[in-house]
C-alpha cells in the first residue's frame, strides 16, 4: 500500500524524562501512525540536538526533579521555536515532569524554582507528601484513564483551561478536581500509565493533526482494532470508581 504522508514525531528528553512506561506513548503514536498507513520519523531529542525542520508532532514525558532540572538549559534554547510551533498549531503531548515544565514555573519541595516555557498557564510546586496511584477523568475526548505520581501541585491560571475532571484519583492539585491543561493543541497531564496505549481516541486525536500538518489534508485513519485497549480501560474504570 502506498504510504499516505510521513509524520515526524518528536520525544523530547527520552533519556532525561521518560519514566513509568512514558516512552510507550512515543511507541504508540509510531505504531498507530503506521497502522494508519502513514510513514512515521521517530527523533529522540537529547540535549543539545537540533529539532527536525518540520516536525508535526511532540511527545514529553515525566522524570524525577533532578531530570527537570538537567534539560532546563536546553529546553530555553529551543524555546522560541517550541512556542512558534505551537502557535502553528503542532500537536504536543507534554506528561507530568514535561507538563510542569511547559508551564509558568515548577518550584521544588526544597524551594529551588525551575521557571517554564510558559505555554501553558499553570504553576507547580513541590510539596512533601505525594499523590500518587491510579486515575480516572472525564474530558472532552471521553473517559481517560493512567496512573499518577507526582508531588508537584499544578494550579491553574485564570483562563486556563484543564484536560479532564478527576473522578477518581488526585489529579493537578488533590483538591479542585482539575487535571492536566489544554491551550490550542496542547496537552499537559499528569498521567502515565502510559496513557496513549490505555486511550487510543487520545492518541488519534493528536494524529489526526499531525497528519493533517504532515500532508495538508484532512486525516484518513485506518481501521484499527482497539478492542483489548478498551476492556482494559473498562476493568480499570470499574476497579477505581469502586474503590
Ligand atoms: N518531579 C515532578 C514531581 O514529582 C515530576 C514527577 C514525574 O514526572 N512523575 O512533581
Amino acid at each position: 500500500m502506498t504510504s499516505k504522508g510521513t509524520i515526524d514525531l518528536v520525544h523530547l528528553y527520552p533519556r532525561e524524562m521518560s519514566i513509568y512506561g512514558d516512552l510507550g506513548n512515543t511507541r504508540c503514536l509510531a505504531q498507530r501512525i503506521r497502522r494508519h498507513g502513514y510513514d512515521v520519523r521517530v527523533h529522540d531529542h537529547d540535549p543539545g540536538a537540533t529539532l527536525p525542520e518540520t516536525p508535526h508532532l511532540f511527545m514529553g514525558g515525566g522524570g524525577q526533579d533532578s531530570g527537570q532540572s538537567r534539560v532546563e538549559d536546553d529546553l530555553a534554547v529551543i524555546a522560541d521555536r517550541l512556542r512558534d510551533l505551537v502557535a502553528d498549531g503542532t500537536p504536543m503531548i507534554m506528561i507530568c515532569g514535561m507538563y510542569q515544565l511547559f508551564g509558568n514555573a515548577f518550584i521544588t519541595v526544597e524551594g529551588q524554582e525551575l521557571p517554564g516555557l510558559g505555554i501553558l498557564d499553570v504553576t507547580t510546586r513541590g510539596n512533601p507528601t505525594r499523590m500518587i496511584g491510579g486515575i480516572v477523568l472525564d474530558t472532552g475526548l471521553g473517559e481517560v484513564v493512567g496512573f499518577e505520581n507526582h508531588s508537584g501541585a499544578t494550579v491553574l491560571g485564570g483562563g486556563q483551561s484543564a484536560f479532564g475532571t478527576v473522578r477518581a484519583g488526585h489529579g493537578n492539585n488533590g483538591t479542585d478536581r482539575t487535571e492536566g491543561a489544554v491551550t490550542g493543541h496542547v496537552i499537559g497531564s499528569y498521567l502515565h500509565g502510559p496513557i496513549l496505549p490505555a486511550n487510543p481516541r487520545l492518541a488519534d486525536h493528536l494524529i489526526a493533526r499531525a497528519a493533517e500538518l504532515a500532508t495538508g489534508r484532512p486525516f484518513e485513519p485506518g481501521d484499527l482494532d482497539d478492542a483489548v485497549a478498551d476492556q482494559a480501560r473498562s476493568r480499570q474504570v470499574r476497579r477505581l470508581l469502586a474503590a
